[in-house]
């Protein structure tokens, strides 16, 4: 049995902790420091060199090596993480990112160790001994503060809502742990395909620039594509020009696509639907340009441009490649 701990559960993507990883190692740090406790990451699968990545945020990271976890499966990856609570002891709680393997994942974790399942928080503090976090509810219409009473807190996080965790003064330890993985899931991950047209994932972008039905067509986005690649940044898109076929569902932002929050977020030709600003009303800065006054993402914008974006985007790009050179 070890002292009680917080765990972050590290998302690895192409052999890189992601960038969530490192805002909610900062986070379990500071919650740890504030109760005496010991954040921990926690690298299923992977590999040793994925693991050592993490060495320099945090004072120790488990790395669960099994030829089971080559391959993210919900199976393997909960029976790894339900062998860790039993053979470790219970955390005080898990977090991890706000992402499609966090969203599988996590609920069914919650069940299996019997702790309290949180979606989406947005920011988490202790109140007296209790673990409150916020999180948005009734379409981000109003937040809700709930303190977990139980242990573990299994809670995903927005991305964006820490700040990314600064190295220590020394790295942490590397422990290697071994798990016996049941193979009576009845799942066997067969292959793994990339849909995403820019090959960098949404959710882990500091800049978007996000398309809508307001950019014209599917050749539309070559604009959007090109701002994005000014800014360094990755194209998101509203549901309307997902359904339309003009982009991939893996670039969609909002209640049914993906949540993110970016350093700055510029929606073009999009109307700013309660379904989509679900996804972005975190963002720390939001551009918006628009051809309606009246379009409702103007509320939830800090910049806004009442303007053709077929002819914005263009000037946008000369002016930023004058300044960004
Ligand atoms: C259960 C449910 C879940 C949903 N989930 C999502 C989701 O995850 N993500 C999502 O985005 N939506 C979602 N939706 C759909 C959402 O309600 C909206 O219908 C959608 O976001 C609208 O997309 P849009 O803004 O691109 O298109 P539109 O609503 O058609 O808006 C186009 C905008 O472009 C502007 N425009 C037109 N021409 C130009 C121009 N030349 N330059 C600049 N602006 C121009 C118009 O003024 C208008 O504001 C969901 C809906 C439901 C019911």
């Amino acid at each position: 049995m070890h002292g009680k701990e917080i765990w972050v559960l590290a998302e690895i993507r192409n052999g890189v902790p992601s960038r969530a990883t490192g805002q909610l190692l900062n986070a379990a740090r500071t919650l740890s420091d504030e109760k005496g406790l010991s954040a921990l990451a926690v690298v299923v699968g992977g590999s040793l060199e994925s693991a050592q990545q993490l060495t320099p945020l945090v004072d120790k990271v488990l790395w669960i090596d099994d030829p089971g976890l080559a391959t993210y499966s919900s199976a393997a990856f909960l029976d790894a993480l339900g062998q860790l609570t039993e053979s470790r002891g219970k955390p005080v709680a898990i977090l991890t990112g706000t992402s499609a393997t966090g969203l599988e994942l996590m609920p069914r974790l919650a069940a299996r160790t019997g702790g309290g399942y949180l979606s989406a928080c947005v920011a988490l503090q202790w109140e007296g001994e209790e673990l409150v976090a916020r999180r948005p509810v009734y379409g981000g219409k109003v937040y809700e503060e709930v303190a977990i009473e139980v242990e573990p807190a299994v809670l995903t996080v927005r991305p964006g809502t820490f700040k990314a965790a600064s190295p220590l003064d020394s790295p942490g330890s590397l422990e290697k742990v071994g798990v016996n993985l049941s193979d009576s899931s009845g799942m066997t991950v067969v292959a793994k395909e990339s849909t995403s047209s820019s090959g960098q994932d949404v959710t882990e972008a500091a800049r978007i620039v996000a398309g809508g039905r307001g950019i014209g067509d599917e050749a539309g986005f070559k604009l959007v594509e090109e701002l994005a690649e000014v800014l360094d940044g990755s194209v998101g898109a509203s549901r309307s020009v997902v359904d339309a076929g003009w982009r991939s569902h893996d670039e969609q932002i909002g209640k049914s696509g993906k949540t993110v929050s970016p350093e700055l977020y510029i929606a073009c030709g999009i109307s700013g639907m309660i379904h989509h600003t679900l996804g972005m009303n975190t963002s720390k800065v939001v551009v918006a340009i628009n051809t309606d006054p009246d379009a409702p993402i103007f509320k939830c914008a800090d910049y806004g441009l009442v303007a053709d974006a077929t002819k914005a985007i263009p000037e946008l790009i000369t002016s930023l490649k004058g300044v960004l050179k």
